[in-house]
């Protein structure tokens, strides 16, 4: 019987689930009816009526929805990790013990942390297309793009005052969007779990399901007494959005209807085998071995060494997502051929252009694959320059600062975006955050361990400054001690210092005649190559990824949804298992059981005693989950999502609250360039754990009365 129902729920789930990561201005195409859902395009998304849309945010590099009248704001432990990190000490840690604000005042401030809320969306492509219509030189149409985006940013703010612009490219060298967003910049900290619970099986169970995870936090959103977006003031009063989610303290069941709204970061599902196998064979493997690097160092650094492991935890956090993530696309990728499957597409696609004497077409496929024939010449050599303005931090500050300082002479709309008049104050505050990460024994290691890299590299392709500085061309053992007397000399450390920095012309700063800011001064030219450089590829290839595009279109005889770009978009699916190998079959929902029987008593596996306590006793009230008769903790779905997509919520049929999206299954980390029913599914912590959580591990009875759940 069970068997049955099994294969009934893969058939339902194949006329019920697909691909897409559907733009929002696009959902009015779907027939939301047949999949399940019980609301309108329009109750999802309108830019003149209060829609579901106005509760979703996007927070940082994740997504968040407001949950109450007040601004509150479900997202991730780990979309809120720094702002726990930073506010946390050895001695008071709330990393390590949770933190429950019972009163409005005790809320701290998460520095660095700003909300989205898309408010406008306007197709702005045949202003970007004519712009660049007659230009051939691929630099020149790819700094048209960048600078008419900035116009039309600029005259969308004057236009529309206290709101945010940002022009998104959704398919490269065809259709461009304006996005208009409420911007908020106060946002606190209210509640988090204790990592052992919020972070519960760490890097073992990251990118995996079965998952016990209670990955969730909450935050407020405040703005001026006058309802203004402002500065973190202790005037400021709690934002009150358009309209927030309604919790579904009941929660779904295997087989159930789920659709998501959020901000996927980035996709690559349009791109060639050319860009994949250079991903597979160069990039990836590359970017794998020096985070392994990095986190070995900065794990046997911090043993035994509370202060330190509190200061390395973000940043190893950070490293260890990716490299893990990297590590399951490349599985990917060869378990499912996705190359030879993409080659064989693309000669399919070629043969097609060929026996329809597409001229235009005929030598796009050719023209990509030289460019990245191009690229991996020097692929090695560019990403070490790359990194080594910024893996260590105090030479990432030192090139903000330089950047800065060149930047800042020219006029406003010619500089890089992040040194732009309405940029620039996060930039400062970011790079200052960034500092405090700050370690003198393993910065110095990591320059090292890049220069020795660098010193590696073919005679023609050394860099000539770093050469010079750190004598590469003689005996290697003399650059660690040229790096260790920078770092003796250096000012960099001090945050007054690099403040006033921010204002320095170039002279002045080479005035100061700082040994590490002197490395970036010296390798400002190099950097600026690199930079020509990819804008003259990445010029050339929206040319003829665009034209591709067409060529596939044509051949397929169908429309596609445009990749991911971080802009706000919808996905729907079932809550469903599934059969990621042979002979195994995974199911969706999972509970406390589990949480037993992973905990060690060790980290990442140290379950607080009260939720033990709790666990054992079946203390759930009414937080049980109808059909696996106990209290779900994670649930697994087939909606398509990616980074970016953390704490999205996870919505019913009806658009209620149902649980919190925190990842993706290590099959499913090729989502990325591929999707599949069969291997991609995300993964969601049951909003019946969360509410169990705070009302009896936490008794934050404020927070439930809050959310209308008691
Ligand atoms: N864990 C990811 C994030 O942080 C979500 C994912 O990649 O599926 O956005």
């Amino acid at each position: 019987m069970r068997a049955l129902i099994f294969v009934l729920l893969i058939f339902l789930s194949f006329l019920c689930a697909e691909e897409g990561m559907f733009p929002i201005t696009e959902i009015d195409k779907l027939d939301l009816k047949k999949i399940g859902i019980e609301l309108t395009a329009e109750q999802i998304f309108s830019e003149n009526k209060v829609s579901l849309s106005d509760a979703i945010v996007q927070l940082g590099g994740c997504t968040g929805s407001f949950i109450s009248a007040d601004g509150l704001i479900l997202t991730n432990h780990h979309c809120a990790f720094r702002a726990i990190q930073n506010a946390s000490t050895p001695e008071n840690d709330y990393l390590t013990n949770g933190f429950v604000a019972h009163k409005r005042e005790q809320e701290f401030p998460a520095k660095g942390y700003t909300v989205r809320i898309t408010e406008q969306v306007l197709d702005v492509s045949d202003q970007v297309l004519q712009a660049i219509k007659k230009i051939k030189d691929p630099i020149e149409r790819q700094k048209t793009i960048e600078k008419i985006n900035k116009q039309i940013v600029k005259q969308a703010e004057t236009d529309h005052p206290g709101l945010r612009a940002s022009v998104s490219e959704m398919f490269p060298g065809k259709t461009y969007y304006l996005f208009l967003y409420t911007y908020l910049k106060d946002v606190r900290l209210v509640y988090a779990p204790p990592r052992s619970i919020g972070e519960f099986g760490g890097e073992v169970d990251n990118w995996e399901w079965p998952r016990h995870t209670g990955d969730f936090s909450l935050m407020r959103a405040y703005v001026a007494p006058d309802g203004s977006p402002a500065e973190y003031g202790p005037q400021n009063v709690p934002y009150q959005p358009k309209t927030y989610l309604k919790v579904a303290a009941e929660g779904v069941e295997e087989g159930d209807r789920v659709f998501i709204l959020g901000y996927p970061g980035r996709t690559y599902r349009h791109r060639t085998s050319a860009f994949l196998s250079f991903e597979y064979e160069v990039r990836m493997p590359f970017v794998v071995g020096w985070y392994q690097w990095q986190i070995n160092l900065m794990n046997s650094l911090s043993k035994n060494n509370a202060a330190r492991a509190l200061k390395f935890s973000a940043w190893i956090k950070g490293l260890a997502n990716t490299e893990k993530n990297y590590r399951g696309k490349l599985q990917g990728i060869r378990r499912i051929g996705l190359i030879e499957k993409k080659k064989t597409e693309e000669r399919n696609i070629q043969n097609f252009i060929e026996t329809n004497n597409l001229k235009e077409y005929k030598n796009v496929l050719a023209d990509i694959y030289q460019i990245f024939n191009n690229t991996r010449q020097s692929y090695l050599r560019d990403l070490l320059l790359s990194y080594f303005g910024r893996s260590a931090i105090l030479p990432a500050v030192a090139r903000t600062l330089v950047q800065a300082a060149n930047e800042r002479q020219k006029p406003d709309m010619e500089r890089e975006s992040s040194f732009m008049e309405r940029n620039f104050n996060r930039t400062q505050t970011y790079t200052l955050l960034r500092l405090k990460y700050f370690d003198e024994q393993v910065d110095p290691l990591i320059v090292n361990e890049l220069l020795k890299k660098i010193s590696n590299l073919p005679e023609e392709q050394q860099i000539a400054p770093l050469t010079s500085i750190f004598k590469l061309d003689e005996d290697f053992s003399k650059a660690p001690e040229i790096v260790k007397q920078a770092y003796q000399n250096t000012r960099l450390t001090d945050a007054n210092f690099v403040k006033s920095c921010f204002n320095k012309t170039p002279d002045e700063l080479k005035a100061l005649n700082d040994p590490i800011l002197n490395w970036m001064i010296a390798l400002q030219s190099a950097y600026d190559d690199l930079k020509e450089k990819q804008k003259k590829r990445r010029g050339e290839l929206t040319r003829l990824r665009a034209l591709w595009l067409e060529a596939k279109k044509a051949y397929l005889k169908k429309d596609f949804i445009p990749d991911a770009n971080g802009t706000f978009r919808m996905t729907f699916g079932l809550i469903e298992g599934y059969a990621p190998a042979d002979a195994v079959y995974k199911s969706p929902i999972t509970t406390d059981r589990g949480i037993l029987e992973k905990t060690t008593g060790q980290s990442p596996f140290d379950t607080p005693e009260k939720l033990l306590s709790l666990l054992k006793a079946k203390q759930f009230g009414r937080f049980v989950s109808k059909t696996v008769g106990t209290l779900p903790v994670g649930i697994l779905y087939s909606c398509d999502t990616t980074g970016g997509n953390s704490g999205s919520p996870v919505l019913n049929a009806k658009g209620e609250l149902v649980g919190l999206n925190i990842d993706r299954t290590f099959e499913a980390t090729i989502n990325d360039y591929a999707w599949n029913h069969q291997y991609s599914r995300s993964i969601g912590v049951d909003i019946r754990y969360i509410l169990f959580l705070l009302k009896y591990y936490s008794n934050a009875d404020q927070i439930l009365k809050e959310i209308g759940v008691e």
